[in-house]
């Protein structure tokens, strides 16, 4: 079935991508990209936003962003741990759970609950709760950033009386890419 995707409406306030990030939200990256790209300019933003708000990238917080931002998969802690200890031996959990505690509080990083993992975040300094398409075949996570949907989970939260803890929204599925494959093969046979 094909999308019409001319026919989606776009919100008059949408806002706008915070830079010419090669991976856009809403978009999953196609396998060719070049996440050299992406890797090369989610750490510019970084460092942009930890200046603007006067706290430190160190350079552990910035290995684990850099591991966390090796792919487009969302990462577990102890993978990111395992990356560290390549290069120094000494890392410990506590000190990767730190490090991914502030890359969060910034709003670098998001974490995956339901896949006990974290991703880095496609539109950093522009707050939101976020919301991920994550494929259950190859495992890549494109995050939405549609504030309609945030503000109307806010509302019915308020009128509930109900206090968020965790507003990330996780949508599990298919992705186009990995529907082609599925596609291709149902030919085949
Ligand atoms: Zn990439
Ligand atoms: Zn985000
Ligand atoms: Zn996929």
């Amino acid at each position: 079935m094909p999308i019409a995707t001319s026919s989606v409406r776009r919100a008059v306030s949408r806002p706008k991508p915070s830079s010419a990030a090669p991976v856009k939200p809403g978009v999953f990256p196609d396998a060719k990209h070049d996440h050299g790209a992406c890797v090369k300019s989610a750490l510019q933003r970084a460092e942009d936003i930890c200046t603007a708000k006067d706290v430190r990238l160190t350079q552990i917080r910035r290995q684990v962003f850099e591991l966390v931002w090796q792919s487009h998969n969302p990462v577990g802690a102890y993978d990111v741990l395992e990356g560290l200890r390549d290069g120094q031996r000494k890392a410990q959990p506590p000190t990767v759970y730190r490090a991914l505690d502030f890359l969060m509080e910034h709003g670098l990083i998001h974490r995956i609950e339901s896949l006990n993992a974290y991703i880095g975040c496609a539109v950093p300094g522009d707050e939101h709760a976020g919301q991920f398409l994550i494929c259950r075949d190859c495992g890549v996570a494109a995050e939405l950033l549609d504030k309609r949907i945030d503000d109307a989970i806010g509302k019915g939260a308020k009128a509930a009386g109900f206090s968020i803890e965790r507003p990330t929204v996780e949508l599990e599925g298919t992705c186009a890419h990995c529907r082609r494959i599925k596609r291709g093969h149902k030919h085949r046979d």
